[in-house]
């Protein structure tokens, strides 16, 4: 229905009634997201969100895999692709204060506005989904998998915490929380169901239609009564402390970037981090044959 043709690394359409859909357009990367992917976006959730059409938003993803992580080799700049919207500023100053205002600009700040939307969310999800890519699935209200879905975050290899939306003990509980960041290793969709990281699970083929069932079903509701409802729950966890604890995780995962920078000659993270997760999944791929 809608198309938005300036978009390059998203698709932005209307499937059905009151259902708008941003679809990941790079599985030749594997939906590496790079920061032009991230503005883009956000910038589709804005139109979304202004669109008083729209009740629900689904996040879906082209190819075998919904995202492999931060596309490490981006030398773009906040500011290349579209003005910055969290109001940091600073991002190019020197030393560990300008990395982290960049964090705070695209990685946190996106993530938590994203969180924050007045509308529903939906992410729909097939394949890996690791790192920086579950930072794509965890900010969105609703999951559903496909069976193949795989969920990882094996970034401690690279000397910090984990990615920067650390919301993991609140996602998977804080024993599995830590097994999946000490080891690397992916939590499969049968096991996040049983987690209730999902919300359900799916053939691959059924998942893109039960994804628009499921939104279709939500958007019969009012979107006043939609509203209400999910910041309500939101603010269940937020009286819990989730923003004070993914902030105060946000501090420790700069404490890795300025270790790592200082050990290892101004790398944000331990170079053998690339090397031992490219070998974990190789392994993985291995043991799956
Ligand atoms: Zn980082």
């Amino acid at each position: 229905m809608t198309d938005s043709p300036s978009f390059t690394e998203i698709r932005y359409d209307k499937p059905a009634e009151r259902i708008a859909r941003i679809t990941l357009a790079r599985a030749d990367t594997r939906n590496a997201q790079d920061r032009k992917m991230l503005y883009e976006i956000n910038a589709a959730l804005d139109m979304a969100m202004h669109d008083d059409a729209v009740r629900v938003v689904i996040l879906a993803a082209d190819g075998p895999h919904f995202s492999s992580g931060h596309h490490l080799g981006d030398r773009s700049k906040v500011g290349d692709h579209g003005a910055p919207v969290m109001g940091v500023g600073g991002y190019e100053l020197p030393g560990p204060e300008g990395y982290m205002a960049q964090e705070q600009e695209i990685y946190l700040g996106f993530c938590w506005r994203w969180r924050n939307l007045p509308k529903p969310t939906i992410a729909q999800v097939q394949g890996k989904a690791i790192a920086g890519g579950l930072m794509l699935v965890w900010p969105f209200d609703l999951i559903v998998a496909s069976e193949d879905a795989e969920f990882s975050d094996p970034v401690v290899a690279f000397g910090v915490n984990g990615h920067e939306f650390f919301v993991h003990a609140y996602e998977v509980g804080h024993r599995r929380a830590k097994e999946m960041l000490f080891t690397g290793e992916p939590i499969g969709a049968a096991e996040a169901k049983t987690l209730g990281m999902v919300n359900h699970v799916v053939p691959r083929e059924r998942l893109e239609a039960f994804t628009l069932e499921l939104a279709g079903k939500v958007a019969q509701r009012p979107s006043v009564g939609l509203k209400l409802a999910k910041m309500s729950v939101n603010q269940s966890l937020d009286a819990q402390g989730m923003w004070t604890a993914v902030q105060s995780a946000f501090g420790l995962h700069h404490v890795g970037h300025a270790h790592n920078r200082i050990v290892y000659n101004g790398s944000f993270v331990d170079p053998d981090g690339a090397r031992i997760i490219r070998e974990q999944a190789k392994a993985g791929r291995k043991a799956a044959e």
